[in-house]
């Protein structure tokens, strides 16, 4: 089988992890630091804390931004549930707002008409590791008074108007999952310029507890001495993890690179065959992380191709299921239909392998079945 995406894991990352195992510190120690220092440098941001999932970023990410029961957050229904779910662990409401058919990512006219008293935060997606329209999502924000977060957590090594995507939002999230630009096994980041709230996602990630003198509430009362300020979680990562990152961070230029010339390579291997839409190209104002590759077939034949492709060893997926449409979703009163172009988007999308080291020969092999499957 030839997955729709996997992780490159080199000798050097293997003995970046045994060094940690043999430091003495497996967690809260050195390596966490070692690894923010270099991420927020990656993310052309002042700072970048740690987490141990993409969805704790987005979780200490929203409650950094003020996000509490009552409030809306605003995201595209085109994403991974946990964009949506944050919002729910903090007694918030997701608004799910339409996107672009071409690039799959939040219609930012579609965003402005979902504004509302209530809104908090803007949640653009970085769909299949594209940029969206990230100034246009800035000014809308500051317009409304809005903090504006990327989930940035397939774009990492991504670029808009020449700088890294990360470092335009007021805060940006990543994850490290397998599949993402870089892997920690589990884990995930917020950057940010903003020295508050690096703060609060650190305050968050390490149950609402500090140690901070400068932050006490109260008098301390001895080198014991600590103080929970809010109901944060335990969603640090692991130093062994946090050594895995900074291995692979000093191949992302590379990973992004490989990952943007086998798209060239399908692009030219997929053209001008019929019923196959392709996904837009790289500009110079906006390059793609290259997270996926989602092609776009007609909607009665989806199912079959998938399929087709499945049997032959190509292990397809789709991206992503309409978080709206989910049952727990619908349970909660949202309704289908309400975001028609993500709903059509999803009703057409398949995305082919696309990892680092794919090789000429298995796009090759992708392209023959995906044309026979367009033939069936
Ligand atoms: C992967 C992903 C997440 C969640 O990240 P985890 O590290 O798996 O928790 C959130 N949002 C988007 C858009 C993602 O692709």
């Amino acid at each position: 089988m030839i997955p729709y995406s996997t992780q490159d894991i080199r000798e050097a990352d293997i003995q970046a992890v045994v060094t940690t195992l043999r430091s003495g510190w497996l967690t809260q120690g050195p390596a966490v630091e070692q690894f923010e220092k270099a991420l927020a440098k990656a993310a052309g941001t002042k700072y970048a804390v740690a987490v141990n999932s993409g969805t704790a970023a987005l979780h200490a990410a929203y409650f950094a931004a003020g996000v509490k029961k009552g409030d809306e957050v605003l995201a595209p229904a085109l994403t991974f549930a946990a964009t949506g779910n944050a919002a729910l662990y903090l007694g918030a409401k997701p608004v799910f707002a339409d996107v672009d058919s071409t690039t799959g990512n939040m219609s930012v006219a579609d965003a402005r008409k979902k504004i509302t008293k209530k809104t908090r935060a803007i949640v653009p997606v970085d769909y299949a590791g594209r940029p969206a329209g990230l100034a246009a999502f800035k000014t809308l924000a500051r317009k409304h008074k809005l903090v504006f977060i990327s989930d940035a957590a397939q774009s990492l090594g991504a670029t808009y108007r020449g700088k890294p995507a990360g470092s335009f939002a007021d805060m940006s999230i990543y994850s490290f999952h397998p599949v993402k630009s870089i892997t920690t096994g589990e884990g995930g980041a917020v950057v940010t310029d903003n020295p508050e709230y690096a703060r609060l996602v650190k305050l968050f990630r390490s149950h609402g507890i500090t140690k901070d003198a400068a932050h006490l509430k109260n008098k301390k009362e001895g080198g014991w001495y600590m103080e929970q300020q809010a109901l944060g979680y335990n969603y640090r990562m692991p130093d062994i993890n946090a050594a895995l990152g900074t291995s692979q961070l000093r191949r992302l230029k590379s990973f992004i690179a490989k990952r943007a010339a086998a798209a060239r390579r399908y692009d030219r291997l997929l053209k001008n065959i019929p019923g196959l839409i392709l996904p837009p190209q790289d500009s110079a104002a906006n390059r793609s992380a290259w997270h996926l590759y989602p092609v776009r077939v007609d909607a009665a034949k989806r199912r079959a191709v998938f399929d087709y492709l499945r049997s032959r060893g190509i292990g397809v997926q789709v991206h992503h299921i309409p978080v709206h449409t989910h049952p727990h979703y619908q349970t909660l009163g949202y309704k289908k239909g309400s975001c028609p172009k993500v709903e059509r988007f999803y009703s057409t999308a398949i995305s082919i392998p696309l990892f680092p080291n794919i090789t000429l020969r298995q796009q090759q092999q992708v392209a023959r079945e995906l044309k026979k499957s367009l033939a069936l």
